[in-house]
């Protein structure tokens, strides 16, 4: 009876073996295989699609440009070519404010690779002005104690210097208190 495989159980009534053989460890070292080493060099690129490229070209300007849906009204922000309600392309670009309002925000000892902080930052949704309501953008909160963060805060972007803005949402450093 065949006894390569690891488990004494059957796979069925009529395949009672895995096919092949197991390669084992052991056997890989002993060089009974050719093993061939592949390294994959993949690139990338995307486009970012009408609508964000304008907004991130926006970004560089120290601006926040929205899209306006004539049918419903809305003005959306992040822009979008289309509108999810009304399924009709967008009309106009509309500039909005660098202002807005805290909509809701978490507070993350985490970072992204899921290490520990020492520090939080601030998580927030903020509605942007001159948007619609409930329309805004994810960013962080700066210059204030994390304890005092409210929902329906007003804040205002704290941008780069114009020379080191590159047309990313990192343009803006983060959104603070309005003064
Ligand atoms: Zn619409």
């Amino acid at each position: 009876m065949w006894s390569g495989w690891r488990t004494e159980a059957r796979l069925s009534s009529k395949i009672r073996r895995y096919p092949g053989n197991e390669v084992e460890l052991k056997e890989l070292n002993e060089g009974k295989y050719l093993v061939e080493h592949y390294e994959t060099i993949l690139r990338y690129s995307w486009t970012s699609g009408v609508a964000v490229s304008r907004f991130l070209e926006g970004l560089k300007e120290g601006e926040l440009w929205g899209r306006k849906c004539n049918k419903c009204g809305r003005t959306l922000i992040p822009p979008r070519a289309y509108c999810e309600e009304d399924f009709v392309p967008t009309d106009e670009w509309v500039r909005v404010r660098d202002t807005g309002t805290v909509n809701t925000f978490s507070i993350s000892y985490v970072n992204n690779d899921a290490s520990r902080r020492k520090k939080p930052i601030i998580v927030s949704v903020i509605d942007i002005d001159g948007a619609s309501p409930g329309m805004g953008i994810l960013h962080l909160l700066g210059g204030i104690e994390p304890g005092k963060v409210e929902v329906g805060m007003k804040v205002e972007a704290v941008w780069k210097p114009k020379l080191q803005r590159k047309g990313a949402i990192t343009d803006i450093r983060y959104f603070r208190p309005r003064r």
